[in-house]
């Protein structure tokens, strides 16, 4: 089974009533119910209102693949419990990061790079599909049409990504990097764009069957985890 825990801010939900009527149990509980059904998959929610943010040492354990999902409290985030999060990521949890959460401290610390971005609200999107035989687009159409979304644009202040899985154009002409995969130490991420809080995105099928494939393709792959060494270590190997 893989253990995933989807994590979420969980503020906007219940700040805000047009976002309330949307996601009335929060976004992390729209993902969990999608990815309960997944026979594979073993499901566990948490929020920043726990202790730890809920992602104490013991939950990291026990989590192969981490999916957050973070907007406004990214500068309140613990820096301690983002740091966690970065070694149990070097160390082979996968780590799907979702729309806003690129700007969290975890990306930001994993990514090294800015993560600045344009933006526009009330935008709509198509998001195409340019890595058709990627493990994370198996039974994705070419294309998905986003009837509501925000807009988030080039230039994105990334580092290169390993691969470029979905492309989203905007109807202002701006153009996103919007699935990416990374891997650090060994640890493979995914960020994905769609998904902002004002709109259903999360319950759509197509968006629903990404985020399934790539917690599979973000799965560890090793057999045990570890923390790759901070300095180079001597080789004792038979040298001829
Ligand atoms: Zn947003």
């Amino acid at each position: 089974m893989l253990k995933i825990t989807v994590w979420n801010e969980y503020k906007h939900e219940r700040e805000y009533e047009n976002i309330r009527k949307i996601y009335p149990d929060g976004i992390h509980n729209c993902i969990a119910s999608f990815l309960e059904k997944e026979e594979d998959f073993t499901v566990r929610t948490v929020t920043f209102d726990m202790p730890e943010h809920g992602l104490t040492e013991e939950v990291l354990q026990d989590t192969d693949v981490l999916i957050i999902w973070s907007h406004a409290l990214q500068e309140e985030f613990s820096e301690e419990v983002a740091e966690r999060v970065k070694r149990h990521v070097l160390s082979g949890m996968g780590l799907i990061a979702l729309h806003s959460a690129h700007f969290s401290k975890i990306m930001k610390k994993l990514m090294g790079t800015t993560m600045t971005l344009k933006w526009r609200h009330g935008d709509r999107e198509k998001l195409w599909c340019i890595a058709p035989t990627h493990p994370i687009a198996a039974g994705i159409p070419e294309m998905i049409e986003l009837p509501q979304e925000e807009m988030y644009g080039e230039f994105f202040d990334i580092p290169k990504p390993d691969e470029v899985i979905f492309t989203g154009w905007f109807s202002g002409g701006e153009v996103f990097r919007s699935g990416c995969t990374f891997s650090r130490g060994y640890g493979k991420i995914f960020y994905f764009q769609p998904g902002h809080e004002e709109y259903p995105i999360y319950y759509m099928p197509e968006i629903q069957k990404i985020i399934c494939n790539a917690a599979r393709f973000c799965a560890p792959i090793r057999a045990s985890r570890t923390y790759p060494e901070c300095e180079r270590v001597k080789h004792e190997g038979n040298v001829q």
